[in-house]
This record gives C-alpha cells, sequence and structure tokens, in this order.
C-alpha cells in the first residue's frame, strides 16, 4: 500500500486522518473508475438495447459477481445494491420483519450503532415484538455468559461483527450456532468488519450481512445487503417502481427475481462501478494484510494512548480481537474540545456519541473522542495523535 495512492492524503501532506470508522478515504483508482463511467458509458443499465447500455450493464453486474466473491456467497442473487449499511437494515426490517408476529424476540446487543437498533424499535411497535439485549461487560466484550437463556424464543439476532466505538470484534460463528439451535436467523450489520478483515458469510453461515462502500475505499451511497437465497425468497419488495417488475397492469404487478426485485429505481452506477475498484484494491492488498495491519495499529495505539495520564480508554482491556479504533475520554476535557484542539494541528478524529448512545450510556458517558484508522494508517498518526493529546491536557492544566 502506497500512501500516494490517496490524493486526499498526497494533497494534504500533513494531514493525521483518524477518521476511518466515520468513513474512509478514496484511492485515486476509485476515482478514476466513477469518472471512466461518466466520461465514456455513463448510461442508465439494465433496459437500454444500445451497445453503451450493455457495457454499462456488464460493468454494474460485475462488480455484482466481485462482491458476491469477496464476501464468499453462494450466488449473485444473493447481493442486493443499497445506498449504504442504514438502507439495508431498514430494508430487513420492512420486508424481513413483516413475517414477525407479537411477542417474536429480536435479540441485539448493548454495542449496537443505532442504525442496528432504531429499525427493531419500528417493528416491535408495529409488530408487538420485543426487543431483548446481550449486556456488554465493563472490559468491552460481549457479555456472552447468559447467551442460552437469551436466545430462547429469539426469531433474530442482530449484531455487530466489529463495534464502531470499541473495536471488538464479535465471534459471529457461535452466535449463528446459538441462533440457528432455536430457529433463529442472524444478521450481521458489517458496516465496520467488512472493511477491516476477511469475510466468509458461508463459513459464518450468517443468515443477513450488511455493510457501507464507504467504509472500505469506496464511493458513499453504495451498500450491499447479503441474505441467504431461500429467504429471500419469503421477502416482499422494500421499494416499488422500475427495474423490479416482471409485469404491471392496472390493478397488479409481478416482482422480478432477486436481487432485482429488491433493486426498485435506477441505481448508484456510478458509486457501484467505484465500488468494484476499491474491492479490486482491497483484494490486491489482500484483506488478511489489512486485518494484521489493524491488528498490530490496535496494539501500538492502545500502548501509547496508555502513556497518556488521566486518559480511560473504553475497551482497552477486551479480551476480544480488535481493530485500530480507540475510543476514550480525557478526565476533565470535553471531546468536543478535544476534537477542536487537535483539529488546529492537523489532526482529524470524532467527537460525541458515535451513534451509539445506549453503549455511551451504560460506560457512564455522554460522549467520548474515537480516533480509528485503515490500512493507510501509520504508527506515525498514532504519535501525532498521543503529541497532540498531550497538548490538549496542558491547555487544560
Ligand atoms: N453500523 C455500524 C457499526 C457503523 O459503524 C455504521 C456507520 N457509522 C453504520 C451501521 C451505518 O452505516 P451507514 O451510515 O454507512 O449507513
Amino acid at each position: 500500500m502506497n500512501r500516494s495512492d490517496f490524493p486526499l492524503l498526497a494533497n494534504n501532506p500533513k494531514l493525521v486522518y483518524l477518521d476511518s470508522s466515520a468513513t474512509s478515504i478514496k484511492p485515486q483508482v476509485v476515482i478514476d473508475a466513477e469518472q471512466n463511467y461518466y466520461a465514456n458509458f455513463g448510461v442508465n443499465i439494465h433496459r437500454g438495447v444500445y451497445a453503451l447500455s450493455v457495457q454499462a450493464t456488464d460493468a454494474y453486474e460485475a462488480v455484482r459477481e466481485q462482491v458476491k466473491n469477496f464476501i464468499h456467497a453462494r450466488s449473485t442473487k444473493e447481493i442486493i445494491f443499497t445506498k449504504g449499511t442504514t438502507e439495508g437494515l431498514n430494508l430487513v426490517a420492512a420486508s424481513y420483519g413483516a413475517q414477525f408476529h407479537p411477542g417474536d424476540v429480536i435479540l441485539v446487543t448493548e454495542m449496537e450503532h443505532h442504525a442496528n437498533i432504531v429499525p427493531w424499535q419500528k417493528v416491535c411497535a408495529d409488530r408487538g415484538t420485543i426487543l431483548r439485549w446481550i449486556p456488554v461487560t465493563q472490559k468491552g466484550d460481549l457479555d456472552l455468559s447468559n447467551i442460552d437463556e437469551l436466545v430462547q424464543g429469539v426469531k433474530l439476532v442482530a449484531v455487530t461483527q466489529m463495534s464502531n466505538v470499541l473495536g471488538v470484534v464479535n465471534d459471529i460463528k457461535m452466535l449463528a450456532e446459538k441462533a440457528h439451535a432455536v430457529g433463529a436467523k442472524i444478521l450481521v450489520d458489517g458496516a465496520q468488519s467488512v472493511a477491516h478483515l476477511p469475510i466468509d458469510v458461508q463459513d459464518l453461515d450468517c443468515d443477513f450481512l450488511v455493510f457501507s462502500a464507504h467504509k472500505m475505499l469506496g464511493p458513499t451511497g453504495v451498500g450491499v445487503l447479503y441474505v441467504k437465497e431461500e429467504i429471500l425468497k419469503t421477502m416482499e419488495p422494500y421499494q416499488r417502481g422500475g427495474d423490479m417488475i416482471l409485469e404491471v397492469t392496472k390493478d397488479s404487478a409481478t416482482w422480478n427475481e432477486p436481487p432485482y426485485k429488491f433493486e426498485a429505481g435506477t441505481p448508484n452506477i456510478a458509486g457501484v462501478i467505484g465500488f468494484g475498484a476499491a474491492l479490486k484494491y482491497l483484494t490486491d492488498f489482500g484483506m488478511e494484510n489489512v486485518w494484521k495491519h489493524e491488528q498490530e495499529l490496535s496494539k501500538y495505539g492502545i500502548e501509547q494512548l496508555r502513556t497518556i495520564s488521566d486518559i480511560h480508554i473504553l475497551s482497552a482491556a477486551a479480551e476480544s480481537p480488535r481493530g485500530a479504533i480507540f475510543a476514550f475520554e480525557l478526565t476533565g476535557v470535553h471531546p468536543h474540545d478535544v476534537g477542536s484542539i487537535l483539529d488546529e494541528q492537523g489532526i482529524c478524529i470524532r467527537a460525541g456519541h458515535h451513534c451509539a448512545m445506549p453503549l455511551h450510556k451504560k460506560f457512564g458517558f455522554v460522549a467520548t473522542t474515537r480516533a480509528s484508522g485503515y490500512l493507510y494508517t501509520t504508527k506515525d498518526d498514532i504519535d501525532a495523535l498521543v503529541v497532540g493529546l498531550k497538548k490538549v491536557q496542558e491547555m487544560f492544566r
């Protein structure tokens, strides 16, 4: 990996970008792929009979094949393009959620992003289902001591594979076994994990997986929903409109086959094609290497942050494997002040609840500061953060 592959870094040589959990920055190849589509074959897909439309359709569908291979799905029929993780979750909640009955239980965890909480709260309000929570320990791991009790009566386990605050990676394979043993399905929020570690949906045996292109070097406004084909066949469309129909009369309509049944309207064609370039970049680099780099950064980051006095790192003692995400509190300094002072030094971090208010409440914080890295992040970036944080403390002394 070459940092010069990333124009945002090359154009801002002093920038210390530590906000990759919010979004990754993009390599030139991704920008070029989008531009190439618009410049050379930027027309609509699926419906056209002319050569350019066929070219655009082929380029778009080739990315579906790439995604299938990237996550080891069985078929491209299982790959639905969305506009992101949030849309994927809302799609499942609206469509699969319509199959739930009063008293059915949806099991989530205390470390979920709001996007994997709020859609289920709506299902509960509409259908009388019940939301149950897997707790998080003070160390920052899932508390699975009562998992056999917690899964009783559950219809769906909806769990993040990698927390966007704690950085911990949950044991999805084990949770899938527990879910399936009681006849439940398991949905995995892969917004963070798919970007950072190798994923094999068949090995994990998850029923649903959602993720966003923009967190893995791709464009914003593109995401993926993976659903096992046999489940997809039972689901009603999420949105209705062009491209997802077979036949329409004045009174009724029939649906196209999955995945098209779930892709109403003109999608983000350029974004999907850009995402293809991102997937190629990651595949060439090797997801094993991304994950190895992350774990090294994670270890180094925790060690270095611990050299700061009066810091509380949320998951420093977590036992789960963890990526390079560090949420912390500098005693007596508001995270927004930390963020502003770091910004003056060219360091980009995030301050707030990171869309995980229940988790922050659990740890007794309203907000934290979060630094997060990716394959282009270096130990120098971490060192700059530590120097920056020490300056913040000096200013508040
Ligand atoms: N889940 C997790 C774990 C996330 O980190 C995020 C993004 N912060 C989301 C869901 C939502 O992703 P998006 O905003 O791309 O829809």
